[in-house]
């Protein structure tokens, strides 16, 4: 199936000179959720994945139906000050400022093995935050998956230690 047709491109969104991928007319589609998840959850078995991870919010739509799907549990990752219970923080640049990312210190197990998931890679930054967050609670990062890779902003050189698998390239 040619995902990409599925993704609709919005120009000037959420600000001028952006091309911003919008997966919600992928997700409307159960035929192309459901292959993009099957796709993913291929890729996790063969990783022998123990818990999915995925920062919020487009990191659940993809994660939660992979981790439902593999039968294994979900661990959000959160902005400050959402998750109720104690959690371990990480700060990481955005393009203008700063942002702040949090885990519940008991979502991970030492040892499990852990796939990172978003919809979308650009510069790297997020996951690269999300990364910092499993590997400090003791997790093994087995594979990282995403909808779409924006190959231009080389957010897989940030990454080259790491297993990625993604969808789309643009
Ligand atoms: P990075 O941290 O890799 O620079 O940016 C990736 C994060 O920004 C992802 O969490 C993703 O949801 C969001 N993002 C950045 N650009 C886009 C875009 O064009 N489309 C979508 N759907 N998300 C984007």
């Amino acid at each position: 199936m040619d995902l990409k047709q599925y993704i609709t491109i919005v120009q000037d969104w959420p600000k001028p000179g952006i091309q911003f991928k919008d997966i919600t007319t992928l997700m409307d589609n159960g035929d192309a959720y459901r292959y993009a998840t099957d796709k993913i959850v291929e890729y996790a078995r063969e990783k022998h994945i123990d818990l999915v991870v995925g920062p919020e919010a487009r990191g659940f739509i993809i994660g939660c139906p992979v981790a439902y799907s593999l039968g294994v549990g979900f661990a959000p990752v959160r902005k400050e000050g959402k998750l109720p219970r104690e959690t371990i923080k990480v700060d990481y640049g955005l393009e203008y400022g700063k942002a702040v990312l949090t885990i519940h210190k008991d979502a991970i197990k030492p040892g499990q093995r852990v796939l990172i998931t978003d919809d979308l890679l650009a510069t790297g930054g997020t996951i690269e935050a999300t990364i910092q967050l499993v590997e400090e609670l003791g997790g093994i990062v087995a594979g990282i998956a995403f909808l779409i890779e924006l190959s231009y902003l080389k957010g897989r050189d940030k990454l080259e230690k790491y297993d990625i698998l993604t969808l789309m390239e643009f």
